[in-house]
């Protein structure tokens, strides 16, 4: 069992007011909020050990390089990677797709086909987009049915000895719904197409396990697990890190310079040309670090609560039609009501202090199949509360009747 309350005095920003009442913060599909370790920890870091890494003979260098280096151990254990070379750092999970993304113009040609699916949030439809105009390569799409799920028949069928990659999300940001990864990941490896999962939506609720998933690529992003913007993570099987050309050309990547020939730095330092976010690959270890000393288990259990207790609170509303009825979703809940604009809801509920999202969620094409403009997504962490969604569920209710 989680103390919550104990939880939520390690976040600062929640016991703020906003517009005047206590924030209730259920936007967390869009970023996390910081527990203040990871506040510290970013002050520590420039108060302590600021310097350039990889470097540096000086002292400062080299403690900012072991923190560095260390940080990718703890990201490495928590995937369960094989390597630690495995672990790129990169800016968030949109730069990890499109370094592959980009790598993979190499190894496909006019005719192939790349595989995303109906889900998939705008950073992993565009990149492929642009590798199959650079290639000539077919865009294939995994259709969904209206509950918001993969389907699954479709996807056996569309899947060929064509298919090169197939990149889809382990869970929805926009509905929430957990896709059946594992299945995917067997049956393309059947017909030798790789497989990048985008964990971004995922991390925060689980712990995946890149060895048993068996997937070739597996991307997320650091705010969303507590940590800073910024940063995030490429995991790569190493035989498809070796064959993947590098994304970006400048320092710290390279082996040797001369003007006839470059040749690359060894894994990882191939993909993270430039000075990266130092801090941010730092503390994004120091983030995992705490989300494990709570458990994914607790934070799955816990956060299921609050999905099932928010699901039937707001079917109470007349009218409220949630979008991702999957029985396999995370703790977010996506809806609209009869005759009334999401934006304006979301307007009213912010003057009582209540943070959601509302609009496409950089998933233009499930809008698109639902033939909506948008949606309200409340989206619940592990330091959210019943009574927040008691709080929230008056004030759509409220909001409901000053719009009608
Ligand atoms: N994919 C999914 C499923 C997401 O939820 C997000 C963030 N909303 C992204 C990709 C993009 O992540 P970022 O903006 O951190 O690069």
């Amino acid at each position: 069992m989680l103390d919550i309350q104990k939880i939520r005095a390690d976040f600062p920003i929640l016991s703020q007011k906003v517009n005047g009442k206590p924030l209730v913060y259920f936007d967390n599909g869009a970023t996390s909020q910081k527990p203040q370790v990871v506040i510290d920890a970013i002050s520590t870091y420039y108060t302590e050990i600021n310097a350039n890494i990889h470097r540096g003979v000086h002292t400062l260098s080299q403690l900012a390089t072991d923190a560095y280096e260390a940080s990718r151990t703890t990201i490495q254990d928590h995937l369960n990677a094989k390597h630690n070379f495995e672990i790129i750092f990169t800016s968030g999970t949109t730069f990890g797709i499109n370094l592959v993304a980009n790598g993979f113009a190499s190894l496909i040609k006019s005719g192939d086909e790349v595989m995303v699916s109906a889900l998939e949030h705008h950073s992993n439809i565009v990149p492929w987009q642009f590798l199959c105009e650079k290639t000539g390569a077919k865009l294939v799409v995994i259709p969904m049915n209206e509950k918001g799920e993969l389907i699954l028949s479709e996807f056996d069928n569309l899947l060929s000895d064509k298919t090169k990659i197939v990149a889809v999300n382990h869970i929805s940001n926009a509905l929430g719904t957990v896709n059946p990864i594992e299945y995917i990941i067997k049956k393309a490896h059947e017909l030798g197409a790789a497989v990048l999962i985008d964990g971004a939506q995922a991390t925060p609720h689980l712990r995946p396990d890149v060895q048993v998933l068996d997937c070739d690529f597996y991307v997320f992003s650091g705010h969303k697990v507590c940590g800073p913007t910024g940063v995030g993570i490429l995991y790569g099987k190493e035989e498809w890190l070796r064959k993947l050309p590098p994304y970006q050309g400048g320092g710290e990547m390279i082996a040797e310079v001369t003007f006839e020939k470059t040749t690359y730095a060894d894994l990882p330092h191939k993909f993270e040309a430039g000075t990266p976010n130092i801090e941010g690959g730092i503390v994004l270890g120091t983030a995992i670090d705490y989300m494990n000393a709570i458990g994914f288990d607790n934070i799955a259990a816990y956060e299921q609560e609050l999905l099932l207790y928010g699901t039937k609170r707001l079917q109470e509303i007349e009218g409220l039609k949630i979008f991702g009825t999957s029985e396999n979703k995370a703790s977010v809940i996506s809806f609209n009501i009869e005759g009334i604009h999401p934006y304006d809801i979301g307007t009213i509920i912010d003057k009582l202090g209540i943070a959601v999202r509302t609009g496409h969620h950089c998933a233009q094409p499930i809008m698109q199949f639902f033939n909506i403009p948008g949606t309200i997504r409340a989206s619940f962490a592990f330091y959210n509360t019943k009574e927040e969604i008691d709080i929230f569920v008056e004030a759509v209710k409220k909001a409901q009747m000053m719009l009608s």
